[in-house]
C-alpha cells in the first residue's frame, strides 16, 4: 500500500485528487488533512507507507473552527528538519509562499517541485504527470521500523524525557547552590518556565527519532541534533559538541566529525549518557537491543569507548528502572547494579560502577561524589557511576533522587538529567510534583500525541 499525504482544504480539489488516485498506481490510497496543526500531529504515523506528499499553502478555517489552520509552510519547516523519504509537490497559487516552502525543503535535501493550480483540470493535466515522474524516480532509502506496540514505547520514552528535562532544568537552576539544594527544594522552587539545557535538547532529538523511526537512525539523529542546535544555540552545549554540530550544519558527515574529536581519540564526555535514558525506556523489554541502540546513539558524537560505555550503562539503567520489581529497596539497588554491570563493557566507567554498587547509603553524598566523581570533569567515567548510585537508591522517589543528586555538586544539570530520565520510569509520573511539571518549558508539539 502506498499513501499520498495531502494538505488541502478545498473540497473540489480533494475530489479532484481522489479522481486521479488510481492513475498513480494500483495500490494507492490517500490521507487528507485540512489544517496544518492536525497534519503535524498525525502524519508521522503514516510515513512508513507514504510515497508522495502534496501540500497547499493557504488554508481557510473550517466553519466554526476556533484554531488557526496554519499554512503549508508549517509542514515544509517540519519535514525540512528530517531526512527526505519521498517526493513532495507544492500545489499552491500563493507564489511567494510556495517558493518559501520550496526553499525550506530543497535546502533540506528533499526532492520537491511546484505545480501552479491553473485552470479547471490542472490536477489531471499538470499535477498527475509531475507526480508520476517524481514517483518513478524515487527510491526509498529511509526505513521506518515501528513495532506493533510503538505507541506504548513512545509514551515510555516521553515519560523518561519528561523526568530528564525537568531534572536538567532544576539541576541547572541550583548548580551554584548545590549544597543547599535539598533545603531549597523542600521549601519550594520559584515558578517556571525553567530553562532546560543541552541535555534535554539532545534527548528531545532522540525521542523524536524513536517516535518517527522506531529505532536509532544515526543519519536522522545527527541531522536532528544539528537542526535543533542551529535554531537554539544557547543551551549550554559543550565546546566539542558545538564544534561538531557546526561542522555538520556546514555539510560535514557526522561519522568523520565524531571520530576526529579530541585529536582522533573521540569524545569520552558525558554527552552520550546525558541524553540516552529514553532509549532504555523505548526498548525496555529487550536489554540487548537497549545496549545496541544506546551505542548507536552515542557514536553520532561520542566514539571513545568510555563515552560509549557510559551511554550503555545509563540506557540499561533506564530500562531496568522500568522493569524494576517491587522487591525491598536494597535488593532492588543490588539487582539494578547487577543488570547494569552485565551490559556495560569493561571500562573505567564499569570499574566506577563496581565501586558505586558497593557503596552503601550510609556514606554521605559529598563523600560518594568525591570517591566516584560528580561530573566535574564532564567525562563519562567521572559522571555515570555517581548518577547511577543516586538513582539506584531512590528508585521510588523522584524528588529525593534529584535532590540528592544535585547536592553532590559537579555537573549538576547533567547528573540530574541522567537520574531524572531513569527514576521517572520506576517512580512513575505521579512522583513528579505537579508544579514541577507545569514549570518545565514546553516540549515540541508532538508531546500531545505520544
Ligand atoms: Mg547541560
Amino acid at each position: 500500500m502506498k499513501t499520498l499525504l495531502l494538505l488541502e482544504d478545498n473540497a473540489d480539489r480533494i475530489a479532484g485528487f481522489e479522481a486521479v488516485l488510481a492513475d498513480l498506481g494500483q495500490d494507492w490510497r490517500m490521507q487528507v488533512w485540512k489544517d496544518a496543526p492536525t497534519m503535524l500531529l498525525e502524519c508521522a504515523d503514516c510515513f512508513d507507507q507514504t510515497a508522495l506528499l502534496s501540500l497547499d499553502h493557504d488554508l481557510v478555517p473550517e466553519p466554526g473552527a476556533t484554531v488557526d489552520p496554519g499554512t503549508g509552510l508549517d509542514l515544509a519547516n517540519y519535514l525540512a528538519g528530517h531526512l527526505p523519504f519521498c517526493p513532495v509537490i507544492i500545489h499552491s497559487s500563493n507564489t511567494d509562499r510556495s517558493w518559501s516552502m520550496h526553499n525550506e525543503l530543497r535546502f533540506g535535501g528533499w526532492n520537491v517541485e511546484r505545480i501552479g493550480p491553473l485552470g479547471e483540470d490542472w490536477i489531471p493535466k499538470s499535477w498527475l504527470p509531475k507526480a508520476l515522474e517524481m514517483i518513478g524516480q524515487f527510491e526509498r532509502t529511509v526505513i521506518f521500523q515501528k513495532a506493533a506496540d510503538h505507541q506504548a514505547r513512545a509514551r515510555r520514552a516521553l515519560l523518561s524525557l519528561e523526568g530528564l528535562a525537568i531534572a536538567d532544568a532544576v539541576g541547572e537552576m541550583l548548580s551554584y547552590r548545590y549544597a543547599a539544594a535539598p533545603r531549597i527544594i523542600r521549601e519550594g522552587l520559584v515558578g517556571g518556565p525553567w530553562f532546560r539545557t543541552d541535555d534535554s535538547e539532545m534527548a528531545i532529538s532522540i525521542v523524536e527519532i524513536l517516535k518517527l523511526y522506531g529505532h536509532i537512525h544515526q543519519d536522522a539523529l545527527a541531522r536532528r541534533f544539528a537542526w535543533r542546535f542551529e535554531r537554539d544555540q544557547d543551551r549550554g552545549y559543550g565546546k566539542m559538541t558545538r564544534m561538531q554540530l557546526r561542522e555538520i550544519i556546514a555539510g560535514a558527515a557526522w561519522r568523520p566529525t565524531a571520530a576526529a574529536a579530541f585529536g582522533g581519540q573521540g569524545s569520552m564526555g558525558n554527552g552520550g549518557a546525558m541524553r540516552v535514558a529514553p532509549v532504555g525506556a523505548y526498548f525496555a523489554d529487550d536489554l540487548e537491543k537497549v545496549a545496541a541502540e544506546a551505542e548507536l546513539s552515542a557514536l553520532v558524537t561520542h566514539t571513545h569507548p568510555e563515552g560509549v560505555a557510559g551511554t550503555i550503562a545509563v540506557a540499561i539503567a533506564a530500562a531496568t528502572a522500568w522493569n524494576v520489581s517491587t522487591a525491598p529497596t536494597d535488593e532492588r539497588a543490588r539487582s539494578f547494579f547487577e543488570t547494569v554491570l552485565r551490559f556495560t563493557p569493561e571500562s573505567q566507567v564499569r570499574r566506577g560502577l563496581v565501586l558505586a554498587s558497593g557503596t552503601p547509603t550510609t556514606v554521605p553524598v559529598e563523600a560518594v561524589a568525591k570517591a566516584l566523581g560528580n561530573g566535574f570533569l564532564i567525562t563519562a567515567p567521572d559522571t555515570v557511576p555517581f548518577a547511577l548510585w543516586c538513582a539506584a537508591h531512590n528508585l521510588d522517589n523522584y524528588v529525593e533522587a534529584i535532590s540528592t543528586t544535585i547536592s553532590g555538586g559537579g555537573d549538576c544539570d547533567t547528573n540530574a538529567a541522567i537520574v531524572g530520565g531513569i527514576v521517572a520510569l520506576s517512580a512513575g509520573p505521579d512522583s513528579i510534583p505537579d508544579d514541577w511539571r507545569k514549570s518545565r518549558e514546553r516540549l515540541p508539539f508532538w508531546e500531545l500525541v505520544v
